[in-house]
């Protein structure tokens, strides 16, 4: 499953190569997973639940309008807009002091495409979709650059599942010790 920004730039199988039948897609402004938001969240049970998928893929990209609108002042002509990105605006607030040491708001606004891509993915592996499944999908986020043309991974769900396995046997093995 992937979970891709609207931006037309960023089309999922063209950038990743993938044939009709490969990815099952989600794409809305600025990759944002919301838990609160039906559509967002029927196409994740239903990958899940349904198709069965191994990995959910949440993929943001460098020079993204929705990160780079959620720095400037909100405009009143786009309610809509403003409610879906509010979820980033908090995130840049959380994260401003590091935001600010980038004096260019274009480099401001990659650094909190980062930041989000984790955020989501973190949301999305708390997510009981995700995380009571008997094999849990992995999660990955990936940021891809509209001016080079690669795909960065900044989160690896393979990475991640051999740190919890750690982290199980870990605390089992404490265990045993008392
Ligand atoms: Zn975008």
């Amino acid at each position: 499953m992937w979970i891709g920004c609207s931006d037309s730039r960023v089309p999922a199988e063209t950038i990743t190569n993938a044939n009709p039948g490969d990815l099952f897609v989600h794409r809305n402004i600025a990759n944002l997973f919301s838990p609160s938001d039906d559509n967002t969240m029927s196409v994740l049970e239903y990958a899940v639940r349904v198709l069965k998928v191994d990995h959910v893929i949440v993929c943001g990209h460098y020079g993204c309008g929705g990160v780079r609108a959620s720095l400037l002042p909100l405009s009143s002509d786009l309610p809509h807009v403003n409610r879906r990105i509010a979820p980033l605006c908090a995130l840049s607030e959380r994260h401003r002091e590091e935001l600010e040491s980038f004096t260019e708001l274009d480099a401001r606004a990659n650094r909190l495409a980062e930041m989000n891509v984790l955020e989501q993915v973190r949301l999305l592996r708390q997510t009981a979709i995700v995380r009571d499944r008997d094999e849990p999908p992995l999660v990955h986020g990936w940021i891809f650059g509209l001016h080079d043309g690669h795909i960065n991974v900044l989160a690896s769900g393979y990475d991640h599942a051999r740190k919890t396995k750690d982290d199980a046997r870990l605390t089992h093995a404490s265990l045993e010790a008392v």
